[in-house]
């Protein structure tokens, strides 16, 4: 593999969009800490709390309100489904979804094949579990 088949370009089009990221309950303390918030400021300010689940609320252009000027204001400590993408789930077992992808987020090489991109997981997070 000459050049690998994702490489994030931080062009921050994957923090827009309605509701769908959240956070654990364990995640949020180290995200708070990070803006020098409580947890329960934190939680006040940027979540919206919802079977068990923390949604991070959006502004009125639909970007996640934890995106700031220069990207995302918690990087250190985001949450778990922005770490894995686009390691997902549902892209490591279907290379349609992957090809899909590609035209979503620029960071997915377009010559990358499936096969590239599945050695790229192994390689880099190979031990980890797949959900989301
Ligand atoms: S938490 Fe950060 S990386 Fe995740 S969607 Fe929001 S701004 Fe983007
Ligand atoms: S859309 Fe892709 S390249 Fe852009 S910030 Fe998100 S993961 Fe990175």
């Amino acid at each position: 593999m000459s050049q690998p088949a994702f490489n994030c370009l931080r062009c921050s089009q994957c923090c827009h969009g309605e509701g769908g990221i959240s956070f654990e309950q364990g995640e949020i303390s180290a995200a708070a800490a990070l803006l020098g918030l409580s947890a329960r400021e934190f939680v006040d300010r940027y979540c919206q709390p919802r079977q068990g689940l923390y949604f991070i609320k959006t502004n009125q252009d639909g970007d996640c309100a934890l995106l700031g000027p220069k990207g995302c204001l918690i990087h250190q400590a985001k949450p778990r489904i922005c770490r894995r993408w686009p390691f997902f789930d549902a892209l490591l077992r279907d290379a349609g979804a992957f090809e899909e992808a590609k035209l979503y987020c620029p960071g997915l090489s377009p010559e990358a094949s499936y096969e590239d991109f599945l050695r790229q997981y192994r390689a880099e997070r190979g031990g980890e579990d797949q959900q989301p």
